[in-house]
């Protein structure tokens, strides 16, 4: 793993009073629970804002951003420490190519990973983008496929450029919870979490909007339309997945190289058979065992010229 290097988070600094005590206050909520790091995972489609996120949470222009250009094909870790605490947020290239879910740039980010813990995971994606389709269905598929399941458990969908006015003379409320449920969906009915419902989701969808231009609030902090003063909320969010209780996402070779995380499980199957095909052997001669030494009466013995066991195989076979 290559040497990362940590520099003070001066960031923070550059937020306005507010955010900075909030910002301070969950560190220090973190710290008192003996968390001293945490690694944040950034994913998502090409362009929906997750390089803007990670500078707008560390407060400086860390990573680029570009409208136009291609992203890069490698993961940047930018990590910043403060009083004992050190942040580190990985960005990184989009998930999709040509239309299709780009298992390379996946293989690019496991191999990144290696040996690192996922703490939190941000699915990213626009909350202006009216429809989930297909595509988005591949990308979970193929997050849940690399690093199992249990990351859902560590992670919350980040919908960018939420500044917004909701079309169909719909209200910011009901936009966002449309949106929310239509994503939510995608994980629920046939997706990694099908056994519970989306509407009662346990994973938390949040709102950001990383323009410059976004509305700010009489502390100066910037706010959605809905009031709500965006980086505290993430980060607060963050924070509360970080002491859910379950747990990270340990990034090891057998992660990388082994089967599907899903389906290891399933590599017990032939054992299991095999045990039970020889239980069901030891049983049939332990019963034949049985018939064979317990004395004939008489009457069995002249009627019947068939012997006990092959009675039984007749009978279990
Ligand atoms: P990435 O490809 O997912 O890393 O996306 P970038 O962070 O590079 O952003 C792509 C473009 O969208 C850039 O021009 C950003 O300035 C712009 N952008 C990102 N997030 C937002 C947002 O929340 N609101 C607005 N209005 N623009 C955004
Ligand atoms: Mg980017």
């Amino acid at each position: 793993m290559a040497t990362q290097l940590i520099r003070e988070w001066t960031g923070i600094q550059h937020f306005p009073a507010a955010t900075q005590n909030k910002l301070l206050e969950l560190l220090g909520k973190l710290t008192k629970e003996n968390v001293s790091s945490l690694t944040i995972l950034v994913m998502g489609k090409g362009g929906v804002g997750k390089s803007s996120i990670v500078n707008s949470v560390i407060g400086e222009r860390a990573v680029a951003v570009s409208a136009f250009q291609s992203e890069g094909s490698r993961p940047v870790m930018v990590s910043r420490s403060r009083a004992g605490f050190t942040l580190n947020i990985i960005d990184t290239p989009g998930l999709v190519e040509g239309g299709y879910v780009n298992d390379q740039a996946l293989e690019i980010i496991k191999r990144f990973l290696l040996n690192r813990t996922i703490d939190v995971l941000l699915y990213v994606d626009r909350l202006d983008t009216y429809r989930v389709d297909n595509l988005d269905r591949q990308i979970i598929r193929a997050i849940t496929e690399s690093f199992g399941k249990g990351i859902w458990n560590r992670a919350a969908i980040v919908l960018t450029h939420a500044q917004l006015s909701p079309p169909d003379g719909l209200s910011y409320e009901e936009f966002f919870a449309k949106r929310s449920e239509a994503l939510l969906k995608v994980f629920y009915l046939g997706g990694p979490l099908m056994w519970r419902d989306p509407l009662a989701s346990p994973m938390p969808v949040v709102l950001v909007e990383n323009s410059g231009r976004c509305n700010k609030n009489e502390s100066d902090e910037k706010v959605l339309p809905n009031g709500v003063a965006w980086i505290p909320n993430l980060v607060q969010t963050i924070v509360d997945i970080a002491l859910n209780g379950s747990e990270s996402i340990l990034v090891d070779k057998k992660l990388i190289e082994g089967p599907n995380p899903n389906e290891r499980g399933k590599m017990w199957i032939p054992v299991i058979l095999a045990i039970q095909y020889f239980l069901v052997k030891i049983i049939h001669r332990a019963i034949k065992n049985d018939i064979a030494e317990e004395p004939r009466p008489a009457w069995e013995v002249e009627n019947f010229s068939l012997n006990g066991s092959e009675e039984l195989d007749e009978l279990l076979f």
